[in-house]
Parts: structure tokens; C-alpha cells; sequence
């Protein structure tokens, strides 16, 4: 089972925060950082290359509005949007997602590493997470 496709039970409904057309928002189970989102297709493509223009609209219409709210709802100093693509990239999950991740100075974070310590959010993490909506 993809662990990224909702309708086959991938993952806990809990985690979605808003959804449009073709893609979801959803705060990430394995959170890097204090704000750690992924941006998915509702339908499970293992590429970016896969998408349909509507779902690329739609996946940067997501990643447009969560930075924007990072920034002026959160005053984050930083934001970090990336896609792992492939195994050697860093590709765990083979279902299009992009990583939306908040970032300030001294955070600790290394650039492209994951939450090695595969900590589970926390419900305080994930209501957080959930206010980046109105
Ligand atoms: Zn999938």
C-alpha cells in the first residue's frame, strides 16, 4: 500500500489541513522542524513528469499559499520547498510530494536531511500545523 494515497488507506485523514481539485495539503507524520508540510496528487504518480497540468496548477497553487502563510501568518524567517526525486535523491515514498518545511536561524536543520530520529507529530504539532488555514 502507498502510504500517500488517501483513498487506499495510506494515511490518517487527521493529517489533511485542506485539499482543492486534484491535490492535498497535509501536515508531514515525520515532521522536519517545527512547521513541516507535504503538498501531494490525490492521484498516485511516482513523478513530477507524471503530472497533468491541472495537477501542477494545482500543486503550486498549495505550495504558493503555505509559504505565503509561513511567512506572514507564522513570521517564518526561512522556508525550504523541495521534491525528492528517485531513490538517490532521497525518494522514500514513491508518490509525488513536495516538502514545504519552515525555517529560522539556528534550527538545527541540515539542508536535505530527514528526520532521522523518525519522531511522530505531535497532536500540539499538528494543530500547529493546522492553522496555516482560515
Ligand atoms: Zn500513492
Amino acid at each position: 500500500m502507498c502510504k500517500l494515497c488517501y483513498e487506499s488507506g495510506g494515511f490518517k485523514s487527521d493529517l489533511i489541513i485542506t485539499a482543492n481539485q486534484t491535490c492535498i495539503l497535509m501536515a508531514n507524520l515525520f515532521p522536519i522542524g517545527d512547521l513541516s508540510y507535504l503538498v501531494i496528487t490525490k492521484r498516485h504518480i511516482v513523478s513530477i513528469s507524471e503530472a497533468t497540468p491541472e495537477e501542477l496548477k494545482d500543486l503550486f497553487n498549495i505550495v504558493s499559499m503555505v509559504v505565503g502563510r509561513l511567512k506572514y501568518r507564522f513570521r517564518s524567517e526561512g522556508i525550504n520547498v523541495f521534491l525528492n526525486e528517485g531513490d538517490c535523491a532521497g525518494q522514500t515514498i514513491k508518490h509525488v510530494h513536495f516538502h514545504v518545511v519552515a525555517r529560522s536561524s539556528g534550527d538545527g536543520i541540515e539542508n536535505f536531511k530527514r528526520n532521522s530520529g523518525l519522531a511522530v507529530i505531535s497532536p500540539e504539532q499538528l494543530e500547529k500545523h493546522k492553522r496555516i488555514t482560515p
